[in-house]
């Protein structure tokens, strides 16, 4: 997606151990108008797929999926991570490792906003080691729910979360492709999503 790819270009910053810092425009402050367009791309990619729900995980991933549902006309929920009081009925709960809290969570999702009736659309802004996505899908295949595919903002594809993803048989569509995060430099894999 390349207002994505030159916005990674013009205020991404590179840290140390792999990590790409977005959070003028992703993680911490949003740019809105680029997360609609994304949110678009993800729902014109999956629209004739009969999605039922968008998926995601707190806190990041809520912007560009919430975009998603509001697009596709679905119910977005998203994963807490820490159990709230008012989380009083079952819930769906799955252990992820966070690549960069580097703590294990437990996420979980209320048994009642995820059946088996529910054709699902996971949604994260990163894709690294794939962790937090395979929480989602554990989360979604307790519900019986089934797993469409997966739409990711900004994928480093020098991890192996991709290859972990298509080894379980789930489509990844990522709308950046980072080839590598070396030198403070980041490159890309030229393709247009
Ligand atoms: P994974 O579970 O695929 O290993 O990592 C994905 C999660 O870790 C994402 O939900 C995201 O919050 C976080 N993450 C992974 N890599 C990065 C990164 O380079 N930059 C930022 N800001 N977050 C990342």
């Amino acid at each position: 997606m390349k207002e994505l790819v030159a916005r990674i270009k013009e205020d991404g910053r590179v840290l140390g151990d792999g990590v790409l810092k977005v959070d003028s425009f992703v993680t911490h402050q949003v740019d809105p108008v680029l997360m609609e367009a994304i949110g678009k791309v993800f729902a014109d990619v999956f629209r004739a797929a009969n999605i039922t729900k968008v998926v995601t995980i707190e806190a990041s991933g809520i912007a560009p999926a919430l975009y998603t549902a509001q697009k596709l006309g679905v119910p977005l929920v998203f994963a807490r991570k820490s159990k709230s009081l008012t989380m009083n009925e079952e819930l769906l709960t799955a252990q992820v490792y966070s690549f960069t809290k580097q703590v294990t969570s437990t996420v979980s999702i209320s048994k009642k906003f995820l059946t088996e009736d529910d054709n699902v659309l996971l949604i994260d802004d990163f894709l690294a080691n794939g962790q937090a996505a395979k929480g989602l899908i554990e989360l979604c295949q307790q519900a019986g729910a089934h797993v469409e595919g997966i739409g990711i903002v900004i994928e480093k594809s020098f991890q192996d979360g991709r290859e972990l993803l298509e080894n379980m048989g789930i489509k990844v569509v990522s709308l950046a492709r980072i080839a590598s995060l070396k030198a403070g430099e980041v490159e890309f894999i030229e393709e247009d999503a």
